[in-house]
């Protein structure tokens, strides 16, 4: 069916003039003067279109009125010289095939904007878009290039658990995975309900990380990292939070947090780097399109070495800074996002990497500092975003850690596995968790969060 096909990327870009040529797509538009009806087909392989000159004698009004906005084609013709502005060839065709057509008065994407809430109502049709297809290429790009990145260094792409019956990560709250009857669960003597009667003979829920699992593999392959989706059951409708999203995590052995920032910095500079090198096109869209300073603030991030230091020093700034907060600023009080972006965009005008955050505001896993107060954390912030990598050294001292997870009261039991790792060949090691839709927000310069994920899960929206 495809044996002559060419994509339209490729014919753009290199087609050579004179020769038949055959493309698939959807029609975007259609604009008829006397003569000639011209069409533009895109077949989602470049953010640009395809001219298509349909000679009105020598197709029958039959074929051309089934051509519509959103039809599906098979164009055949001959790639010539474009004479109109705008595009270097375009196809005369001889030959036009309708494998689906659209009817113009219930095709929701006409050629006129939308808004991008509009988009996300129809997101089964959004892909269609200009806009979604720059995102969605661009998307696959960084995929292939973490991918990439990862291996030409010899780190192992290790694939954690989905499902996890841990529910010590703390990291947000979870989904339940349970196969019982949620009318009438079993339940025990006291009452409760039983889960050793579900499927995995206890609670199970939906990861909310695989680092602990990654740990695990870091603590015998050296360098590992998942890139697997991710779920969190936290109520927060912002711009920057799903309930289900992609995480990136590398776990290195023998890696101090220091090696762990440079890592971070290295890798999230390759990210940029690619997709300024990769995805040309659909950036200066974007840019175009919606945030005129997205192509400088990428820009921005591989001119500027990222700023590293301690949540104390940082604090002191924000609390001596003058500003108004929404949330107060004090030592021991998490950074929201007003804080991070202030540091970023107003104070330092650069990339930021804050380490040692106060210990109770940081999750079990984190090397303790000989204060006794504070925990060599990571959080690498990022303009617009805040936070883009949140990670750590971890606590490879066995007590140390026992310690803690009694402290913090967290199952004891659940861990035991966790734990070994410390009884057995401990080593110092680190790791981080780049969240991939916020790294997507960044590189598209997208505004909200649900416009960077093909269908986006958040609180009461799982259509699709
Ligand atoms: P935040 O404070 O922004 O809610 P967090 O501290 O809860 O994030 P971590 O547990 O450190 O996040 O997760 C690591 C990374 O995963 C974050 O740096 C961020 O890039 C991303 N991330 C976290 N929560 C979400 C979410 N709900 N949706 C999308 N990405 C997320
Ligand atoms: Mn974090």
């Amino acid at each position: 069916m495809n044996s002559l096909r060419i994509k339209i990327r490729h014919l753009l870009v290199q087609g050579e003039t004179g020769k038949e040529v055959c493309i698939m797509g959807w029609v975007r538009s259609k604009r008829e003067s006397k003569k000639v009806t011209f069409l533009t087909v895109n077949d989602g392989s470049t953010i640009h279109h395809m001219q298509v000159v349909v000679d009105l004698e020598k197709f029958s009004e039959d074929t051309l009125k089934q051509i519509h906005t959103g039809a599906a084609v098979k164009v055949t013709g001959t790639l010539v010289e474009s004479v109109g502005r705008g595009q270097r060839v375009e196809i005369r065709a001889s030959d036009i095939e309708v494998y689906g057509t659209a009817d113009p008065e219930t095709y929701p994407l006409q050629k006129k904007g939308h808004s991008l809430e509009f988009l996300r109502e129809i997101a089964h049709l959004r892909p269609r878009t200009n806009t979604f297809g720059a995102v969605l290429r661009i998307r696959h790009a960084m995929a292939y290039a973490i991918h990439k990145y990862f291996n030409d260094r010899g780190f192992y792409y290790m694939h954690t658990p989905i499902i996890t019956a841990s529910d010590a990560e703390g990291a947000g709250e979870m989904f339940r995975v349970t196969t019982l009857d949620m009318e009438q669960p079993p339940r025990t003597p006291e009452g409760k309900v039983d889960y050793s009667k579900d499927f995995f003979g206890k609670e199970t829920k939906l990861t909310v990380s695989g680092q602990l699992e990654g740990e695990l593999g870091a603590l015998a392959l050296s360098e590992i990292y998942t890139f697997g989706p991710t779920f969190r059951a936290e109520n927060s409708n912002t711009p920057r939070h799903l309930a289900e999203f992609w995480m990136i995590e590398p776990e290195m052995a023998f890696y101090d947090i220091h090696d762990n920032m440079d890592l971070a910095e290295d890798f999230l500079k390759f990210l940029v780097r690619y997709a300024m090198e990769h995805c040309t096109d659909d950036l200066e869209f974007l840019n175009q399109m919606y945030d005129k300073e997205l192509l400088s603030r990428l820009q921005f991030i591989l001119d500027n070495e990222f700023v590293r230091m301690g949540y104390t020093e940082a604090m002191d700034i924000l609390v001596k800074s003058g500003q108004k907060w929404e949330f107060p600023v004090q030592w021991g009080s998490d950074l929201q996002a007003e804080h991070e972006r202030f540091l970023v965009e107003k104070h330092f005008r650069k990339p930021v990497m804050l380490t040692d955050y106060p210990m109770e505001i940081k999750a079990f896993y984190m090397k303790q500092n000989k204060d006794g107060k504070t925990v060599r954390a990571l959080d690498v912030l990022f303009p617009r975003i805040g936070e883009i990598i949140g990670g750590s050294q971890r606590e490879e001292n066995y007590e140390a850690l026992h310690r803690r997870i009694h402290e913090m009261g967290l199952p004891m039991k659940d861990l035991w596995w966790y734990l070994d790792t410390r009884r057995f060949g401990t080593a110092p090691h680190s790791g981080f968790g780049l969240g991939f839709e916020r790294l997507i927000l960044f590189i598209t310069g997208m505004s909200n969060i649900r416009d960077v994920i093909p269908f986006p899960r958040t609180p009461r929206n799982a259509e699709f």
